[in-house]
């Protein structure tokens, strides 16, 4: 199913705008993730498409139907929160089939679809269990096997995976993404890790305050943040972004930033002011000056298995500035020693204001 939102505006009582005049398409089958800050929307969207929450203004369409008057058990739509909301009291075969129940659906069927689930998430040894005796991975399988047990149209995920320790949540995104694929219902999944919304989702939206700034597929969103915002919001290691200005010389227009002499994209003003974003992974440490570096002194090393995260403060005159430079493992330099750190100039962004001017 699809699910279309037309101008969707929220304002809670006391004047908050979670969501402003947001349009959003996702298609048919999709792995769908909203990313964004804490506070930026993203709940109140989901909860908007589950119809738990009724937008101030706007319109929600499911499968090219207006669901908006609709109440969310007519909507066809399984939400698994963060925290599970399992039933303490009932077993896990109860649990899964609570929402077949609902729907009065017999006892004999709702059961055989109970335990037809659990086996396909490996659950069927704990159908007579309470969650109180699952483990946390164990209780997300039994919520998510619920929401599948009713065979929605739509999967709507809040956070499912927050509440897992690092290595069971890289698990459960596995798990999730192969479940998805093998069901191909449209999921929408909120998140605020970019690393889980870069593994697991075909397309991703970057919310901030109530807008989306960006939707893309997760190399698109990686590799051309559309704003600063974005791109200091994905990557494993923060984006470097330095304030840069164009100088037009005697050779043609340079980007003067952080001590460095750098090659600009073409059509910007002299004098004009950027922001020169490079990724971490995508800066070389030189221990020789180079025209085409930044140089500074070694702060921090921060070891990041198979390689070390390397921090150099600015040794410019009145530099205040940090660069991070990723460097293979056994080339570190030493700590108070200088370096250069030099942007592979295929790899960078300019920024004018909010906005990517480079490269073309
Ligand atoms: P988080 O990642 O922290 O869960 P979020 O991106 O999901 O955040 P929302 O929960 O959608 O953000 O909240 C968006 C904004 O709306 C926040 O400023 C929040 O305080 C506000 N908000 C949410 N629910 C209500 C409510 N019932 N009444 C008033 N304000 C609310």
């Amino acid at each position: 199913m699809t699910i279309s939102l037309r101008g969707l505006t929220k304002v809670f009582p006391g004047g908050v705008r979670a969501l402003d005049s947001l349009d959003l398409e996702i298609g048919e089958g999709e792995f769908f993730a909203l990313l964004g800050p804490s506070g930026c929307g993203k709940t109140t969207l989901l909860r908007s498409i589950a119809g738990l929450e009724t937008p101030t203004s706007g319109a929600v369409a499911i499968g090219g139907a207006d669901v908006t008057a609709l109440p969310p058990g007519r909507r066809d739509v399984a939400m698994v929160f963060q925290d599970y909301a399992l039933f303490p009291h009932m077993d896990v075969t109860a649990n899964i089939a609570y929402p077949l129940r609902i729907k009065k659906v017999p006892r004999a069927r709702r059961e055989a679809a109970a335990a037809e689930v659990a086996g396909r998430l490996s659950l069927a040894e704990l159908l007579g269990r309470r969650p109180g005796q699952l483990s946390g991975g164990q209780q997300q399988r039994v919520a998510l096997a619920r929401a599948i047990a009713c065979r929605p149209k739509v999967f709507l995920f809040d956070e499912p995976l927050s509440n897992l320790d690092a290595r069971l949540r890289l698990e459960a995104r596995t798990f999730l993404k192969r479940l998805q694929d093998e069901l191909g219902v449209t999921t929408v999944f909120v998140t605020h890790d970019q690393g889980e919304a870069l593994a697991l989702a075909h397309r991703i939206a970057v919310m901030d305050a109530g807008r989306i700034t960006q939707v893309g597929a997760p190399s698109e969103i990686f590799h051309r943040p559309a704003t600063p915002f974005v791109a200091s919001f994905i990557g494993s290691t923060p984006m470097n972004l330095l304030p840069g200005r164009v100088v037009v010389g005697a050779s043609g227009p340079a980007l003067h930033v952080a001590g460095a002499v750098l090659p600009a994209p073409p059509g910007l003003p002299d004098g004009e002011e950027v922001v020169y974003g490079i990724r971490p992974e995508y800066t070389d440490l030189s221990a020789a000056p180079r025209e085409d570096a930044f140089p500074g002194t070694v702060a921090v090393l921060e070891n990041l298995g198979t390689s070390t995260l390397v921090t150099l403060e600015s040794a410019r005159e009145g530099g205040d500035g940090l660069v991070q430079v990723v460097v293979p493992e056994g080339q570190e330099p030493p700590v108070g020693g200088a370096a250069w750190a030099v942007p592979r100039p295929e790899r960078a962004l300019v920024y004018r204001g909010d906005r990517l001017v480079g490269p073309r």
